[in-house]
């Protein structure tokens, strides 16, 4: 009876996972295996948020297992020697996995690979969880994209993968010799977690419900109500994404046979954007850490400012919806996309702090954080990202409010202490410090309209691209 190890990474479910269905396909026993070694994600390992969600989605998948008379064989180290050891003692012959396609996890698996087959091992390596991989499209000219519009035209024109259903092993492996989930120590010491457990589902369970709560409710208004933050108009899916919890394959199909709906061609587009931004980390892996456009290398950032930085992270800037998207990350691990866009441009244009800052401070406090998207993300906003936002564009936080928050619904929820103003006063917060401060709520830090001048002033002095 020939055994195969398959391993669990970004793929935290058991339906619509190429790896495991051909896994159970070609092997009569299948030994399900989580190898937790932060060391392989290189400066990127989870942040906070991330590791609360991982902890639960094990916790998840485990009893999904079990429940099918399996159990998630977890252990804790370099996961080279961890498979190894495995599947010497398990006697399996083959490895299975999905592909990830970030830089760090790319080498780490080259090496794995080698590893695996110098032992005798055969390697099946497996598709990851985007429509297309990172390397499928390419230009005419056999070059990466930069530009999304040519992109997503390319991709939408490809017919989509079909969904696969749930995995069945003849047999799964039960081995009794792997640590429990909570040793990993991936939950928080101290306990600042109720508002992630009061928001979030983490799991393919509740991945499904998600979709199925956003299909139902809000997929037929996604044009009118997505840039609305105090609505639930979004799908909110995006940590299950990122967990690989629920692939976007599955959305669509789920989505699909839901005809009757409006067309989800703009909510597609936004699916779009993940799979430009895999694209992009793919083929310009140097990323994370440095301007997609050089031209942005000598722009003079003002110098770091710790205290600066800790107010915008508080959510104590004085500018209400900048603060209201920073409270609501902290509290739920989660931002409104429209949020991010306007809390991204204040850093980095109203307070000319580094976009890597803020990326960083992202990365520890989502819970859908992604190496991919939050460098897309942020790169775009700062404007030195490919297909960036025209540097000009400097979100006004007051105007954004005034437009996507008409009655200050989002402002109040987020910040309790200006509940009782009427909506104009957190619009136009410049013109009432005194009210703002009798609710204890500070000051703008800074003056919008002249801080954005000096921004494009400094963006005037950058050489020529
Ligand atoms: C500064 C900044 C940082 C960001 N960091 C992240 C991040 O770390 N992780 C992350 O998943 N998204 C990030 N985004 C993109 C976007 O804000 C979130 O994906 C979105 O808000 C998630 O909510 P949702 O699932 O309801 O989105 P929906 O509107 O329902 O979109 C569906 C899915 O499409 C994808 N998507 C949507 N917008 C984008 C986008 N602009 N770029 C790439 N993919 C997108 C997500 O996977 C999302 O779940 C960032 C955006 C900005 C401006």
């Amino acid at each position: 009876m020939s055994t195969a190890l398959i391993l669990f990474r970004r793929d935290l479910r058991l339906a619509g996972y190429p790896a495991l269905s051909a896994a159970c396909a070609a092997h009569a026993s299948v030994l399900p295996v989580y190898v937790h070694d932060p060391d392989a994600d290189g400066t990127w390992a989870p942040g906070a948020a991330s590791r609360w969600w991982l902890h639960h989605s094990l916790v998840a998948l485990e009893r999904q297992l079990r429940e099918l008379g399996g159990r998630l064989h977890i252990s804790h180290g370099d996961t080279t020697a961890q498979v190894l050891t495995l599947a010497r003692s398990s006697g399996a012959t083959a490895v299975y996995w999905s592909r990830r396609y970030e830089p760090a996890t790319i080498a780490r698996d080259s090496a794995l690979k080698a590893a695996l087959r110098a032992e005798g091992l055969a390697v099946h390596s497996h598709p990851g969880n985007l429509w297309y991989e990172p390397w499928a499209l390419a230009t005419d000219g056999g070059q990466p994209y930069r530009v999304f519009t040519p992109f997503w035209r390319r991709l939408r024109a490809l017919p989509p993968p079909a969904p696969l259903p749930p995995a069945r092993a003849q047999h799964w492996v039960a081995r009794d010799d792997g640590l429990p989930v909570s040793v990993l120590g991936l939950l928080p010491r101290i306990c600042w977690d109720s508002g992630l457990a009061a928001t979030w589902i983490p799991g393919e369970a509740g991945a499904q419900e998600q979709l199925a709560i956003f299909a139902d409710e809000a997929a037929k208004d996604y044009a009118k109500l997505r840039d609305l933050p105090a609505r639930r108009g979004t799908s909110r899916l995006s940590a299950h994404l990122h967990f690989g919890e629920i692939t976007p394959v599955q959305i669509l199909d789920h989505l699909r046979r839901r005809a009757a709906q409006a067309d989800p061609g703009l909510f597609l587009r936004e699916l779009g954007w993940r799979e430009f931004a895999h694209h992009l980390l793919y083929h310009f892996p140097h990323t994370p850490q440095a301007n997609f456009n050089p031209r942005f290398d000598a722009f003079p950032w003002n110098a770091d400012a710790p205290a600066v930085l800790e107010r915008w992270q508080r959510g104590r800037t004085g500018i209400p919806l900048v603060d209201a998207g920073m409270r609501e990350m902290w509290h739920t691990g989660w931002m409104h996309n429209r949020v991010r866009m306007v809390v991204a441009s204040f850093l980095t244009k109203n307070l000319r702090q580094h976009w890597r800052h803020g990326a960083r401070w992202f990365w520890d406090t989502l819970v859908d954080a992604d190496l991919a998207n939050n460098t897309l993300g942020w790169q775009w906003v700062a404007g030195c990202g490919a297909d960036a936002a025209p540097y000009f564009r400097i979100f006004n936080p007051y105007l954004q409010a005034a437009r996507f928050d008409r009655d200050a619904a989002y402002i109040k929820r987020w910040i309790p202490e200006l509940a009782a103003l009427p909506a104009k006063v957190p619009h136009e917060a410049w013109k009432h410090p005194a009210a703002l401060a009798a609710c204890g709520y500070p000051t703008p830090m800074v003056e919008v309209a002249a801080s954005r001048d000096m921004a494009l002033a400094a963006w005037r002095r950058l050489p020529a691209g």
